[in-house]
C-alpha cells in the first residue's frame, strides 16, 4: 500500500477537528507515541490527536481515508509485539482522554465504557458493588487495548480473555462509518459474530469508539497455595492433573527457578529457587476451599512436588501474586545495560512440558539469558529474554532461540502467540499458523478496510 504523508492542508484540515490542545506534532509526543514495550524499532508517527468522540474519530478517520494517510489507534502503549507502533508514521489516535466509565448496569451485570478506560480503574470503581472486570494483563491496560490485543492474563484460566467479556461495541469503520455492533443481551446467535472479528484485530479492522463489557461477581472467597517442583516437567503434569480433576483453579502460574531467585533478590521473598507453581481457588465459603486446596495438595503431593505451601494470609497472596505481576518490570529493573524481549507462544495442555523442555534446551545451549513464566493452566509461556544493548552476536543468538521456541509451538498444534498479539514481531509465523486461512484474513481486512490505513504493518506477513 501507498500512503501520503502529512501535507501542511491535511494538518490545518485535522487541526479544526479538534480542539487545540488535543492535536500535536510537536517532537516530545511524537517521540512518546514511537514505540511501546516492545524491543521492536521506534517509528513516529506524523501527527498525534487525543479524540474525545465517536462524531470527531470518525471525522478523522474519514478524512485520513480520503487521503492515504495511516490511522493507528493507541491505549497506553504497554504492548509487547510493536502493536501500536505506527510503522508507516500517519496518525496515532490516542484514547488516554476517552475515559470515562458511562454507565454501569449492576443488575445487568454490564458496564459501558469509553476505550480509554484503564482496566485498573474500572476495578476500583466496581469493587464496592462486589464485582469486577476478570481479564488482567498486568500492565496499565486501556480496554480498547484489551479488546484489540484480545488480551488475557493470570486469571483467564477460569474466567477466560477479553474476547469473553465484550458484549457490544461501538466502532468506527475504515469510510468513517459509526457501527454500532453486538447486544446487550447476555447471548445471542443472531448473524455474523463481528463483536468478534473486532476483538483481537489490532485496531486492523476498525477503530473502537465504546465498549459494553461484561461483568462477574468478585468471590467471597479465595485461596492460594505455592508449589515447588524437582522439574518444570513434573509441574506441567501436575498442572494437567489439577486441571482435570475439575479443581477449577482461578490461577494456575509457573515460573522457572531463575525467575524465582529474581523475585527473591528484588522483591525480598523466601520462596525455594525451583519451579514454583502458584495456585489460586476463588470460592464460597473457606470450608469449600480448604477441601479443594487438600485435593490440590494430593495431586501435586502424588505428582511429587517438592513442597506444598498453603494458608497463605491475603496479605502474603498479594505480595506474590503482586511480585509476579510486576515480574516483567522487574527483570527490566535487573538489566539496566539490556534490552528486554519477551516472546508469548501457547500450545495444547498435553504439550506444554515439551514446549517447556525445548525452551530451557534452547536458552542453556545457547547461554543467553532467559526467564520462563507461565499462565500454565492456558498452556501460554512467556520466554523473557534479556541481551546486551547493541551486541549483534547475542541478539542473533536470542533470535535465533526465538524462532526455535515458536517454530516449536507451532508444530506442538499451538499458536504463535497465546496474548500479546501478532503485531510485529509475530506476521512471519502467520501462513505456517494459518495456512489457507491467513487469505481469508486478508480478503476480510480488504473488505473493512480497502485503502489499508487502519493500522498498516500489523498482522499480515509483508
Ligand atoms: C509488564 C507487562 C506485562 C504484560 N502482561 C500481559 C499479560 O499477562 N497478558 C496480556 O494479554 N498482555 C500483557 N501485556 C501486554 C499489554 O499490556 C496488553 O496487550 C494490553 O492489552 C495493551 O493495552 P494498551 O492499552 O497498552 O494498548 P496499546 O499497546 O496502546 O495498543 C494495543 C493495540 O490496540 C490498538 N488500539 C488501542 N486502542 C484502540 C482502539 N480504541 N480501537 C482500536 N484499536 C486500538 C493499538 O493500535 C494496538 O494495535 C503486558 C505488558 C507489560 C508491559
Amino acid at each position: 500500500m501507498k500512503f501520503n504523508p502529512l501535507t501542511e492542508t491535511d494538518i490545518n484540515a485535522l487541526q479544526s477537528m479538534v480542539d487545540t490542545d488535543r492535536f500535536s506534532t510537536g517532537q516530545s509526543v511524537l517521540n512518546l507515541h514511537a514505540k511501546d514495550q516492545s524491543s521492536h524499532p521506534r517509528s513516529r508517527p506524523e501527527a498525534v490527536i487525543w479524540p474525545l468522540s465517536a462524531a470527531e474519530i470518525s471525522n478523522i478517520v474519514k478524512y485520513a481515508n480520503a487521503q492515504r494517510i495511516p490511522i493507528t489507534g493507541w491505549g497506553s502503549g504497554s504492548s509487547l509485539e510493536g502493536n501500536p507502533i505506527p510503522v508507516r508514521h500517519g496518525i496515532v489516535l490516542d484514547f488516554s482522554r476517552m475515559n470515562r466509565i458511562l454507565e454501569i448496569r449492576e443488575e445487568d451485570f454490564q458496564a459501558d465504557v469509553e476505550p480509554g478506560v484503564v482496566y485498573q480503574d474500572l476495578n476500583d470503581k466496581l469493587k464496592h458493588r462486589g464485582l469486577f472486570f476478570p481479564p488482567d494483563p498486568g500492565a496499565r491496560a486501556t480496554i480498547g487495548g484489551m479488546i484489540a490485543n484480545n488480551a488475557s492474563g493470570t486469571r483467564t484460566v477460569y474466567y477466560g480473555s477479553t474476547k469473553d467479556y465484550v458484549l457490544r461495541l461501538t466502532a468506527v469503520m475504515a469510510n468513517g462509518d459509526i457501527v454500532e455492533m453486538g447486544t446487550r443481551s447476555a447471548k445471542t446467535s443472531s448473524g455474523y459474530d463481528l463483536i468478534h472479528l473486532m476483538v483481537g484485530s489490532e485496531g486492523t479492522l476498525g477503530i473502537v469508539a465504546r465498549a459494553t463489557v461484561r461483568l462477574t461477581g468478585l468471590p467471597p472467597e479465595f485461596s492460594a497455595a505455592v508449589v515447588t517442583f524437582p522439574s518444570v516437567e513434573v509441574a506441567g503434569k501436575a498442572v494437567f492433573e489439577i486441571k482435570r480433576s475439575g479443581l477449577n483453579p482461578a490461577a494456575l502460574e509457573l515460573l522457572g527457578p531463575e525467575a524465582v531467585a529474581l523475585m527473591n533478590r528484588e522483591e525480598n521473598l523466601d520462596l525455594s529457587v525451583a519451579p514454583t507453581l502458584f495456585i489460586e481457588f476463588h470460592g464460597i465459603t473457606t470450608g469449600q476451599l480448604s477441601e479443594v486446596l487438600e485435593m490440590a495438595e494430593e495431586i501435586c503431593r502424588g505428582q511429587g512436588c517438592l513442597e506444598f505451601r498453603s494458608g497463605l494470609g491475603r496479605a502474603e497472596r498479594n505480595r506474590i501474586f503482586k511480585a509476579r505481576h510486576g515480574l516483567g518490570e522487574t527483570i527490566t529493573r535487573s538489566h539496566p545495560d539490556c534490552r528486554i524481549l519477551s516472546t508469548d507462544v501457547a500450545v495444547p495442555n498435553t504439550r506444554y512440558p515439551e514446549l517447556i523442555e525445548t525452551i530451557h534446551r534452547e536458552v542453556d545451549a545457547h547461554q543467553i539469558i532467559g526467564y520462563t513464566l507461565s499462565h500454565a493452566g492456558d498452556g501460554n509461556v512467556h520466554l523473557v529474554v534479556a541481551g546486551k544493548k547493541g551486541d549483534r552476536q547475542e541478539w542473533d543468538k536470542i533470535d535465533r532461540v526465538v524462532d526455535t521456541v515458536v517454530s516449536r509451538a507451532l508444530a506442538l498444534g499451538g499458536t504463535a502467540t497465546g496474548e500479546h498479539g501478532v503485531g510485529i514481531g509475530k506476521r512471519k509465523y502467520m501462513a505456517t499458523e494459518h495456512g489457507a486461512s491467513l487469505q481469508w484474513m486478508q480478503r476480510l481486512k480488504s473488505l473493512f478496510d480497502p485503502n489499508g490505513i487502519l493500522n498498516p504493518g500489523k498482522i499480515f506477513p509483508e
